[in-house]
């Protein structure tokens, strides 16, 4: 079986399930705000699937941010998902 060329991997914090990193979103929280990581300090990733059930993020974003800004969580993620196209 032919292998696969070498592609680092990152986990989904809401699956766990890992992909490589170029089809996952990379966050951070700030201040108890959602941001997109700008290279410093604490990192999460969510996957494309994930990114899509805002059920299932709200919860990790309010676990991740340590707070229950659940609507503030996901207008800055829509924001993010915004700019990034
Ligand atoms: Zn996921």
């Amino acid at each position: 079986m032919a292998k696969n060329f070498h592609q680092p991997t990152r986990m989904c914090v809401a699956c766990r399930k890992h992909e490589t990193q170029s089809k996952m979103l990379r966050l951070t929280c700030k201040d108890g705000n959602l941001r997109s990581f700008e290279g410093v300090g604490r990192s999460f990733y969510l996957c494309t699937t994930c990114l899509e059930d805002e059920k299932k993020i709200s919860k990790v974003l309010m676990r991740q941010c340590r707070n229950n800004q659940r609507e503030q969580h996901m207008n800055n993620l829509k924001e993010i998902i915004t700019d990034d196209r």
